[in-house]
């Protein structure tokens, strides 16, 4: 059994927790477990169900500071970012608690005389949740939430980055729900390969980086088990001609920088048209945040050692003739040693360049330049991820070509890429594949058909 230990990204030194992954015979007692407790929570009532997982919300919200701190240590993300990932948490699961009491499937028009017919949606059974570093409560409570508002048990492997918020989910589960239904695993690829592959496993709900996601797919597919995948992204913002420049410059420098630049929806790319070169250049750089230790802060660190190697490796790499870095560029100097990268402004001259390709997942942003908006959707579409995207335009004639032309599954007008709780999350292409975990659609991934004939 590997030991997990974690270090502070603000303060490297300091070890901040330190574990066990899940051995071979735990994973097997914890699967075995979330099958029985999962047949008898399949027979409760909506009713039953809706007031257990609401008990379970109400004690993760007690635990709100407790996480927030957790995740501040572990991920290194602002306390104030920490705290909003707990309130959308909560406010994602009880939109997703009232599916408790909606309907469960529909009365077809009988075909044949005396026979009624009907679609019934029924559990999948046992859920198995993996989930990345960069959202501790986020994500895995996306996946808690709809799998036993549907009647599922779940098994939550969180990331071996920032497992810590994990645990307090699991000590609200033990406090408030049947024994077993929430099991967790802790490790890293082997331990996952293994949960996937038990026999108690029906599906998986993996978000996490494209590469891995593939390898998740092939694994699943061995035992055709259902999957949902979220995964990689390169998030274009296209500015046209926008009504107020100073507020798509703020909903762009937000939904780029936020928790250190490292969400899926991150801004990561920016094509402005060219008349507004200038002003838009003047706008952003006096915007972007400050990294560092203290109050002030408004830039998280990088959340891991390897993730700051990988931004500052790019960075310095960058080819003069292809870009210009217009601010930032530099890692920051501080005492402590944390892995904060100063914000970061990239022009890009060559629309081939890595940087418009590459998931960085950082405080880095890349800025074109273009003519022409159908060029710009173009090159908006060119890397392989499909994820979200933004237009900030007055002319409705731009807005259309935007919506009708970008390939991503969430697009945003005016309006920089944070979703709501009642709507899809998901991606097209290589950003995803299957249902979502979040809105009305999420029970496509958490319940399975059922034809009934019934004669009567
Ligand atoms: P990752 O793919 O490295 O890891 C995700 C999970 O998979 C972790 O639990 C990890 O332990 C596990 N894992 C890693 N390698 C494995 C392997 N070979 N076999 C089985 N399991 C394995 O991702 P990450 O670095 O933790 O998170 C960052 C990535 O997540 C980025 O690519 C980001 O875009 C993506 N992400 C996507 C969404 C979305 O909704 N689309 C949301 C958040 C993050």
């Amino acid at each position: 059994m590997n030991s997990i230990e974690l270090f502070n990204p603000a303060k490297p030194d300091e070890l901040v927790w330190s574990g066990k992954e899940t051995g071979p015979d735990a994973l097997a007692d914890i699967a075995a477990s979330a099958r029985r407790a999962q047949m008898r929570w399949s027979l409760l009532t909506g009713r039953q169900r809706h007031d257990r997982i609401s008990a379970f919300i109400e004690a993760v919200e007690a635990r709100t500071e407790a996480l927030a701190e957790r995740m501040v240590l572990e991920q290194g993300k602002l306390k104030s970012e920490a705290q909003g990932e707990v309130a959308k948490s909560l406010v994602e699961a009880r939109w997703m608690l009232g599916r408790c009491l909606e309907e469960a499937g529909t009365i077809m028009a009988s075909a044949r005389p005396g026979i009624r017919a009907m679609k019934v949606r029924r559990p999948r059974g046992v859920v198995l949740a993996i989930t990345p570093w960069n959202f501790p409560v986020l994500t895995p409570m996306r996946k808690i939430a709809p799998a036993l508002v549907f009647g599922n048990a779940i098994l939550l492997k969180p990331s071996p980055e920032s497992p810590g918020a994990a645990l307090l989910l699991q000590e609200a589960a033990d406090e408030t729900l049947p024994d077993g239904l929430v099991g967790l695993v802790l490790g890293g690829a082997s331990v996952t390969a293994e949960a996937i592959r038990s026999e108690h496993v029906d599906a998986v709900t993996f978000t996490g980086s494209t590469a891995v996601g593939r390898k998740i797919m092939a694994l699943a597919a061995e035992g055709l088990k259902e999957v949902s995948l979220e995964l990689g992204c390169k998030n274009p913002a296209i500015v046209h001609d926008p009504a107020d420049l100073d507020s798509a410059v703020d909903h762009i420098v937000r939904a780029a920088f936020a928790n250190g630049g490292q969400r899926c929806t991150a801004i990561s790319r920016v094509l402005v048209h060219e008349p507004l070169r200038q002003s838009f250049l003047k706008t952003i750089k006096p915007r972007l945040p400050e990294p560092g230790h203290g109050d002030k802060a408004t830039l998280a660190p990088l959340s891991t050692r390897s993730q700051f190697d990988k931004v500052c490796r790019f960075v310095r790499s960058l080819d003069p003739a292809e870009t210009e870095i217009l601010a930032g560029g530099r890692p920051l100097d501080n005492s402590n040693g944390g892995y904060f990268f100063q914000p970061t402004l990239v022009e890009v001259k060559t629309s081939d360049s890595a940087i418009n390709f590459e998931e960085l997942f950082g405080p880095v942003l890349g800025i074109e330049f273009y003519s022409d908006i159908d060029e710009a959707i173009a090159r908006a579409n060119a890397p392989e991820y499909g994820l979200t995207a933004s237009v900030f335009a007055s002319d409705l004639a731009v807005v259309r070509a935007f919506e009708d032309g970008i390939e991503a599954g969430m697009i945003h007008v005016n309006h920089g890429t944070f979703p709501d709780e009642n709507m899809p999350f998901g991606g097209w292409k290589a950003s995803g594949v299957g249902a979502p975990s979040v809105g009305q659609e999420a029970d496509q991934f958490f319940t399975r058909m059922q034809a009934v004939y019934e004669a009567v």
